[in-house]
């Protein structure tokens, strides 16, 4: 290796073990806000004719870390991932030092093995064993495009021409609820059926899908003779962290024959706890599945899969071309990927998830879950035992939505508690101390929403950033 290359790695393995030490560091901000306009100042983003040498580029890696948002300090709980898993992160740094795309057995042997045995133990957690039907599934770059997958699978079993012939008309309606991920829009969007015929369904006061309200939606669209084809439940809504009663959905899908998926980008992971699993009762009746590991269980962005009842249904929505130069008929051709792929190069996503389960063990990511749940109740009774914070709404799960009540609620004058709110949250970030991000609801309420899914938070955390908000002069 050249000198130079052999320097920078000792620098940068020192840089690293900093890097990390800082987040557990009280005093190391979550982010060192800086205005866009004048980030871009600060820092020289311009490419030039001439290049610059390792030296400087050991600089852009520092300059780069320093204004990053550390995500895996505990005191950021703003989105759903976070944390940091090191055998995980050694996983991402092999799939780099390799670089190859997982389309073929031939140019990503280990990693085809890999990712199949990870899909099928989230399978078996699924409850879907060979039988009937042989269940399969794919990683993808994210859950959103795994929704889309889903709802792929399900247009071409209900329209098998549409593949060919694209669709025949713009009549087939499916199903969420009001709560659900933006993403279905999204996908309607690409699949050609259109965002008016993705209906929302009611969900309770808990952020829950109605199932009357489903059989009713049902009924109403099939009396405009529409085609409903789709149902999508949420196993962990992304504000409230809700979780759909499955059982009376899938009844619904069945007597309908709708496909029947799972949007479990969030939840899903709650499949490893014995404890908490009840959560998703009845989802092995799905036909679809939707997983984000990079979520609950701590692994580097992203992680995502889509996963089926039925495998032949992703290849047939999946698989075309490429025969000529890519896929070649060998002893090894079952173990490509490719064909279930609606990618051609297709990073490999499998190894981090690979290493840190090897290393956490079933024991180790039951235990993980079970943490986050439990942090998450310690939060809950703080907020419920003090009087000027207020629970949205009885968190289901690691979602902990509150807001804030003010210190000396008449002051004399109207007080507006969602400006109230959102300035406190402005203050928190600009400070860099926490970053909790907020949410609005239907009736215009703005609040904050806690996750609780990163290991290093200990109570001592919690009671900062309750004291903290508290404090805070606005
Ligand atoms: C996060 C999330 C998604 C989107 O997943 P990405 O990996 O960010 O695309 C979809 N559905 C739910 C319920 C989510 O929480």
């Amino acid at each position: 290796m050249k000198k130079d290359m052999e320097q920078f790695l000792h620098k940068f393995i020192e840089k690293i073990g900093s890097y990390l030490e800082g987040n557990s560091l009280e005093t190391t901000p979550v982010v060192e806000y800086v205005k866009a306009t004048e980030l871009e100042e600060k820092i020289d983003l311009s490419l030039e004719l001439k290049g610059k040498s390792l030296d400087d580029i050991f600089s852009m890696v520092e300059e780069y870390l320093h204004y990053s948002v550390r995500t895996s300090h505990p005191n950021f709980a703003n989105q759903l991932y976070m944390g940091f898993n090191f055998p995980a992160f050694v996983g991402e740094m092999v799939v780099a030092l390799t670089n190859t795309s997982m389309a073929t057995f031939e140019i990503a042997p280990l990693a085809n093995l890999i990712e199949n045995k990870i899909i099928n133990k989230m399978n078996g957690l699924i409850g879907w064993y060979a039988q009937d039907d042989t269940p399969g599934g794919i990683m993808v770059p994210g859950g959103s495009y795994a929704n889309m997958v889903a709802m792929l699978m399900a247009r071409n079993k209900i329209c098998p021409t549409a593949k060919q012939e694209g669709m025949p008309h713009n009549k087939f309606v499916l199903f969420v609820s009001d709560r659900s991920h933006y993403s279905f829009d999204k996908g309607v969007n690409i699949l050609g059926i259109g965002t008016k015929n993705c209906i929302t369904v009611a969900s309770d006061k808990h952020g829950r899908m109605i199932p009357e309200a489903l059989a009713e939606a049902i009924v109403e669209a099939k009396a405009k003779k529409l085609i409903p084809f789709f149902v999508a439940a949420t196993s962990g809504t992304t504000v409230h962290g809700a979780f759909d009663p499955l059982n009376p959905i899938a009844k619904i899908c069945k007597k309908n024959n709708l496909w029947f998926h799972i949007d479990g980008a969030w939840g899903g992971s709650v499949l490893l706890s014995k404890k908490h699993r009840n959560l998703l009762d009845g989802c092995h009746q799905a036909d679809s599945f939707t997983w984000d590991a990079h979520k609950m269980m701590g692994v580097p962005f992203h992680a995502s899969m889509i996963l089926c009842k039925n495998k032949k249904n992703l290849c047939e929505a999946s698989a075309g071309g490429g025969e000529s130069y890519i896929f070649h008929n060998t002893e090894n051709d079952q173990f490509d990927s490719g064909p279930n792929s609606l990618q051609c190069g297709r990073r490999v996503d499998c190894l981090k998830i690979w290493f840190a389960w090897k290393h956490l063990g079933d024991e180790g990511y039951e235990k993980l879950i079970n943490d986050h749940f439990d942090r998450a109740i310690i939060l809950t009774k703080m907020i419920q035992d003090n009087s000027r914070l207020e629970l949205i709404c009885e968190p289901q799960s690691l979602n902990i939505c509150f807001r804030v009540l003010p210190n000396d609620p008449t002051g004399g004058k109207e007080f507006d508690l969602n400006s109230y709110n959102l300035a406190l949250r402005e203050k928190l970030v600009a400070e860099g101390k926490f970053l909790v991000n907020y949410s609005t609801d239907d009736d215009g309420t703005i609040f904050f929403r806690y996750i609780s899914s990163n290991p290093m938070v200990t109570k001592d955390y919690l009671d900062k950033f309750i004291k903290t908000l508290l404090e805070m002069e606005i």
